[in-house]
C-alpha cells in the first residue's frame, strides 16, 4: 500500500494525484513546485491563483493540466524553525492531502518529501512524520489503494524505505 521510489514527482503517470510542495502563494518557484508547474503548464498557475494564499498544514486540490495525472494536491509544509509546532503542521499536510484524495475518490497519490528541501526540515525527521502519518491514516481511507513517496535521490529513497520497513 505504501511504497518508496527514487524519481521525479512530475513523472508519475500511473498515479491519480501528485502532491506539490507548494509555497503560500501557490506560485511555481523551485524544487517540486517548479518541476510540477513546468510540466503542467501555465494553466496550473492560473488555477492556483484564486486558492492562494494557504497556511502551513493546509492543502488544496486542482486539476493537473499537462501532467499525466488527474489532480495536483498542493500542500504548504512548515518552514523549519519558523512555523511551529513543525511536526504537527507537517503531519497536517499529509492528513489534509489524504482527506482531499479520499473526498475525490482517488485510488493513488504520490508525495514528495514535503518541507525537506528549501523549507529546511531535517530529512530523517521529515521522513518519520510522513511515514507515521500516512501509515496511521490509510486504514481510514477506503478508496486509497496506493501511496507512493517519490524521492529525488537514491540516499533519500533508501532512508524512506528503511523507515518504512521499521514501521509496526
Ligand atoms: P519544500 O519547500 O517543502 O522544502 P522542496 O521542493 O524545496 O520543498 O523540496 C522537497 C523535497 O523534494 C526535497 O527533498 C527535494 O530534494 C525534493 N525534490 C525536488 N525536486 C523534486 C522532484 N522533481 N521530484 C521529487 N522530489 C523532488
Amino acid at each position: 500500500m505504501i511504497e518508496c521510489v527514487q524519481g521525479d514527482i512530475a513523472h508519475q503517470p500511473d498515479m491519480e494525484a501528485v502532491v506539490n510542495a507548494a509555497n503560500a502563494q501557490l506560485r511555481p518557484g523551485g524544487g517540486v513546485a517548479g518541476a510540477l508547474h513546468r510540466a503542467a503548464g501555465p494553466e496550473l498557475d492560473r488555477a492556483c491563483r484564486p486558492l492562494a494564499p494557504i497556511c502551513p498544514g493546509e492543502a488544496v486540490i486542482t486539476a493537473a493540466f499537462g501532467l499525466p495525472n488527474r489532480h495536483v494536491i498542493h500542500c504548504l509544509g512548515p518552514v523549519y524553525g519558523v512555523d511551529e509546532p513543525a511536526d504537527e503542521l507537517l503531519a497536517d499536510c499529509y492528513l489534509h492531502a489524504l482527506a482531499l484524495a479520499e473526498r475525490e475518490g482517488l485510488r493513488s497519490v504520490a508525495f514528495p518529501a514535503l518541507s525537506a528541501g528549501a523549507f529546511g526540515y531535517p530529512l530523517e525527521e521529515a521522513a518519520r512524520v510522513a511515514l507515521e502519518t500516512v501509515s496511521a491514516t490509510l486504514p481510514r481511507c477506503p478508496h486509497l489503494e496506493r501511496v507512493r513517496f517519490v524521492l529525488f535521490d537514491a540516499e533519500t529513497a533508501a532512508l524512506f524505505q528503511r523507515l518504512l520497513d521499521e514501521q509496526p
